[in-house]
């Protein structure tokens, strides 16, 4: 399986970070070694004095697509999920000004956080609300109606690079609040009401 992530898709987190906003979804790919083993903690590496938590909406591709057209792409999930989309922003910093490609800040061992996955007729798939708590404390609240391009144009998108398989995860992007995580945080995520995941910082 592979890990799709969208970058600069909520214009508050875009600005929080300076960055331009884009003509088209910034999309990068994790490795399946980048997925955090369930119910581990999450270790910070020793190549990042800051590393960001990133909460985002997943969704859970259900059958192999390629040119999916977004009026078609609500065929290819049937579940959405929650999860943190970890970056070492200090090394993503240094590559972004060398214009060189992230994988060593989004890609590495435990950065894919993903947590459980619920059907979704069980949302209203335009208006997801989800939260990250930080040792209790609320330090991102989405709303995917926020989103710069909704899941199914993501789809669409996407697979027009990728060919879509059953069991790929697409990250959809965050929104503004990302910060650093430190030693024996923990952090939880909401999806609509339903706690996604726990995650203790190592
Ligand atoms: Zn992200």
């Amino acid at each position: 399986m592979k890990i799709i992530c969208i970058g600069r898709n909520y214009a508050k987190h875009i600005e929080e970070l300076a960055n331009e906003k884009p003509a088209h979804p910034v999309v990068f790919l994790k490795p399946d070694s980048a997925i955090l083993p369930n119910k581990n903690p999450f270790f910070i590496p020793p190549f990042s004095n800051n590393v960001h938590y990133e909460v985002e909406v997943l969704v859970k591709i259900n059958k192999v697509g390629k040119f999916i057209d977004a009026k078609f792409a609500h065929k290819y999930y049937d579940e959405i999920g929650l999860g943190i989309d970890f970056t070492a922003r200090d090394v993503q910093d240094e590559c972004k000004e060398k214009g060189l490609p992230w994988e060593k800040a989004k890609a590495f061992d435990g950065s894919a956080v993903i947590g459980e996955f619920y059907p979704k007729e069980q949302f209203d798939l335009r208006n997801i609300s989800f939260q990250l708590y930080k040792n209790n404390t609320l330090v991102q609240d989405g709303k995917s109606n926020a989103m710069l391009w909704k899941i199914d144009e993501l789809i669409a998108y996407v697979s027009q690079y990728f060919t879509l398989k059953k069991g790929d995860i697409i990250f959809t992007g965050t929104p503004e609040g990302v910060g650093k995580v430190s030693e024996n945080d923990v952090l939880k995520g909401v999806l609509e009401g339903r706690e996604a995941f726990q995650i203790r910082v190592k």
